[in-house]
């Protein structure tokens, strides 16, 4: 019986990626009989080690802090929904942006932001003619990218996960110049190009950015109050959750508490989903738009519109402010990078301490940020307590 990939299921638009086109993989491998290359990405991005581990990691809120908030798992699974559905409406790749969502934070260090913040201070201060290879600090975008190029070790034949470029182009989203200059001489013309000739990713890639922060924006409001961090009445400052409760409110005049709550989030969402698809397909069409390859020429094409952006700003002002910002999120993350920063001086002056797996390496600062970052939380917190004898979180 004859297989072939379903990709004739979705319609796509001349200017989505199409996987037949796709610019390969770094080890070339045969097709798969009934998969399309980005069907496959996916698939492999979801039996990967380090996409197991993202449940007990932190997106705002320590996972022990508990059971309901948002891990980088949620997280990711949300984004991957919100682009997907988008994706849909532009008969853009849903697949590509699955692959891309699921793994757009496989490189997240333990505890968040406060990890990769400490874990960064400590690789930038290694003196850099000793640590040639080392000395250029940590990106978790970057580390995502060596996650799923280098650090996964589940093939024979290969290193990583061997995933298209199309994939890898959406993983990195950001990257310093330096960062970008070592990946090129390894990859000319390759996913870090872009960082210094200039040029935009695939739309896939584009729409997966602003999922990420349309998923974030809201799914914290939803954790802040769960928390008690915020209040329903400090998030009427915001004008766009404001207007929606209202509107909330006059759909259902006794709505309150939690309903109320995630229904102001629900209507919230819908309404950037809806301002994405319809300024993005404004903009396609201003371009005229005839293949994938045209959008990397262009600045970014999937936006929200100007009015929706200063509303996005707004929101995301004040959950800085209020919420990352907080004295309690702030003593955590006091904790959690000291634990960062304990760990890895310990294992650059004591490698006896490093499992044998990672202790090989010529490059022992890299192996030692590699190790740290594949950490889970407890994980990390568990080995801080057995090699410093102390609970760091009480
Ligand atoms: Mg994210």
């Amino acid at each position: 019986m004859e297989r072939v990939p379903e990709r004739s299921f979705q319609m796509l638009a001349p200017y989505a990626s199409d996987p037949a086109l796709s610019r390969g993989r770094r080890y070339p491998e045969a097709e798969a009989p009934t998969r399309t290359a980005f069907q496959r990405d996916r698939d492999r991005v979801i039996h990967s080690t380090a996409f197991r581990r993202l449940v007990y990691k932190t997106q705002v809120f320590l996972n022990h802090e508990g059971d309901l908030f948002r891990t980088r798992l949620t997280h990711s699974l949300e984004v991957a929904q919100l682009g997907r559905s988008i994706a849909r409406s532009l008969k853009l790749n849903e697949d590509l942006v699955e692959a891309i969502a699921l793994a757009h934070d496989l490189g997240h260090t333990p505890f968040g932001h406060a990890g990769q913040d400490s874990l960064n201070a400590c690789m930038q201060s290694l003196t850099p003619g000793e640590h040639a290879e080392d000395g250029w600090g940590f990106e978790h975008n970057l580390q995502s990218l060596r996650v799923v190029d280098e650090l996964e070790e589940r093939y024979p034949a290969f290193d990583g996960l061997n995933l298209s470029f199309e994939t890898r182009e959406g993983i990195l989203k950001h990257c310093s110049r330096h960062n970008a200059q070592r990946l090129e001489r390894h990859e000319p013309q390759g996913v870090a190009a872009r960082f210094l000739n200039g040029g935009s990713p695939s739309l896939e890639a584009q729409l997966c950015n602003l999922a990420d922060e349309i998923a974030y924006n809201a799914h914290d409001i939803d954790d802040g109050v769960r928390s008690g961090l915020l209040t329903l009445e400090q998030l009427g400052e915001v004008p766009m959750f404001e207007h929606h409760r209202q509107q909330a409110l006059r759909a259902h005049p006794t709505l309150a508490g939690r309903r109320l709550l995630f229904e102001s989030i629900r209507l919230m969402l819908s309404d950037q989903v809806y301002d994405v698809i319809d300024h993005t397909r404004l903009r396609i069409a201003e371009q005229a738009l005839e293949s994938a390859d045209a959008a990397r020429q262009l600045p970014t094409l999937v936006a929200f519109s100007p009015a929706m952006r200063d509303r996005s700003q707004v929101l995301k002002t004040f959950l800085l402010r209020n919420l990352y910002r907080h004295p309690q999120v702030m003593e955590t993350t006091t904790r959690a990078r000291r634990v960062v920063s304990d760990l890895f001086e310990r294992y650059m002056n004591a490698p006896q301490e490093l499992p044998e797996a990672h202790g090989r390496s010529h490059h022992h600062a890299r192996a030692v940020a590699d190790y740290i970052a594949g950490m889970t939380d407890r994980f990390a917190i568990r080995e801080h307590e057995r090699l410093f004898g102390a609970a760091v979180f009480p």
